[in-house]
């Protein structure tokens, strides 16, 4: 095919491989061997021409599946007309996609950005803002939970609850105070007129893909009325029918005062959002808050398209079916082999398998086994198998994928 490359773009795939990311990344990941070159749906094909079923979504992003036609139909007729502004003009998709939005949630007011730190980042800092202008700038501490998960920038990590991810990068930004997830005494004890938020993930996903219950986040509610602090909901990754509603908060009836949505709101073109009522909106003004890329006529339309595609009852009655059906073959899987499985747990299509203590730690072995068969899986911690699929999983797939982590689970067993 190029027999001449005349510029990069144009260099036969082969000539780069997985040893090139060692020499010209920077090393903040340690990516699988495989360098997946073209997907559809659930499949996916490596640079050798080796086929995987991927149900991992690309961490729970391309929910619709790769290459979904209507969202790529949307990308192609968007990127044919206008791409980019700046946010001296608003544009058409994204005050469709706003309306979409407030119309299907609690919400009557978005603003977009283009990842879930982005989304958590303009969360806490409208809830400072409105807390500051509200009560005074005593009003600053964020409570947040223990192994919640809510992005990587500096104040993003510092809220959420894993040590492992701001050692090192201290100084870090201040009043933030963490307590144990689904521990309703301890966000009681914890509780006060100085906290300016209360933010959760309703359904824990890096954390360990631990769902909260409904008391909980019930409670967490009371508390914020009684102190005049935010409900925040982080469903950056439970969110956009993950877990059979369109928002986690709806299988709940805990209404927060803003709701943060990224990942699979663009089916892995970058976007994210940060939704709230109009009375929280106001104390952004022009100039408070902003980035260059957020609500681009590009992500909005492809947005646009995946929110009216999964959205719709059939959609996600077909989410709940494909989820019941996920659980019972992971449940049989957990128990034929109770040497490597303690419970199954999670949400809809996020589900995690815990390891029984004999095997903790090893989640990535089996991650890695399961790979040698063909089934791309992920992890969260060491001890927890993670199954993120694309919520257009079929019933065979579902089947498919059972008997690829039996053969994985049969080869480490035969191997230890
Ligand atoms: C992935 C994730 C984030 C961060 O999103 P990015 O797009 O990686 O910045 C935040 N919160 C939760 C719950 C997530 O799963």
């Amino acid at each position: 095919m190029n027999d001449h490359p005349r510029s990069l773009h144009d260099t036969p795939h082969a000539a780069v491989n997985r040893q090139t990311f060692d020499t010209v990344m920077v090393p903040t990941y340690a990516p699988a061997p495989l360098v997946p070159v073209r997907a559809l749906g659930l499949d996916l094909w490596d640079q050798s021409g080796k086929q995987y079923l991927d149900f991992t979504a690309g961490i729970a992003v391309t929910s619709l599946g790769h290459a979904h036609p209507a969202v790529v139909d949307a990308l192609c007729q968007q990127a044919s007309q206008l791409w980019h502004l700046g946010n001296g003009y608003t544009n058409e998709p994204v005050l469709k996609l706003a309306q979409a939005l407030t119309d299907a949630t609690f919400a009557e007011r978005a603003f977009f950005c283009n990842s879930g730190a982005e989304a958590n980042e303009a969360a806490f800092k409208l809830a400072r803002k409105y807390a500051h202008e509200q009560a005074g700038p005593h009003k600053s501490r964020i409570l947040s939970c223990v192994n919640a998960f809510h992005g990587r920038t500096l104040f993003t990590v510092s809220v959420g609850g894993q040590p492992k991810y701001t050692e090192g990068f201290e100084p870090l930004p201040g009043a933030i105070f963490h307590i144990p997830f689904n521990d309703i005494a301890a966000a009681r004890a914890a509780a006060g007129d100085d906290v300016c938020a209360i933010v959760v993930e309703p359904v824990q996903g890096e954390g360990g893909v631990m769902p909260a219950t409904r008391e909980y986040l019930q409670a967490l509610r009371e508390l914020c009325d009684q102190t005049g602090a935010l409900l925040i909901f982080d469903e950056v990754q439970c969110g956009v029918g993950r877990t059979g509603a369109l928002y986690a908060y709806m299988n709940y009836g805990v209404v927060p005062d803003i709701l943060t949505t990224a990942k699979a709101l663009g089916n892995g073109y970058p976007i994210g959002a940060m939704l709230t009522t109009t009375a929280i909106a106001r104390h952004f003004g022009p100039g408070s808050h902003g980035t260059t890329y957020g609500g681009n006529p590009l992500a909005c339309a492809v947005a646009l398209q995946v929110i009216e595609t999964i959205n719709t009852p059939a959609f996600l009655g077909r989410v709940k079916e494909a989820s019941a059906l996920l659980l019972q073959s992971l449940e049989a899987i957990a128990a034929d082999y109770p040497q490597v499985f303690a419970s199954v747990r999670g949400s809809g299509l996020m589900l995690g398998m815990v390891l029984a203590d004999g095997f903790r730690g090893r989640a990535k072995e089996i991650s890695k086994a399961a790979e040698a068969e063909g089934l791309m899986v992920l992890i969260a911690g060491m001890d927890v198998l993670r199954y993120l699929p694309a919520l257009i999983v079929s019933d065979a797939q579902i089947v498919q994928a059972d008997g690829m982590l039996r053969a994985a689970l049969d080869t480490l067993l035969a191997s230890a």
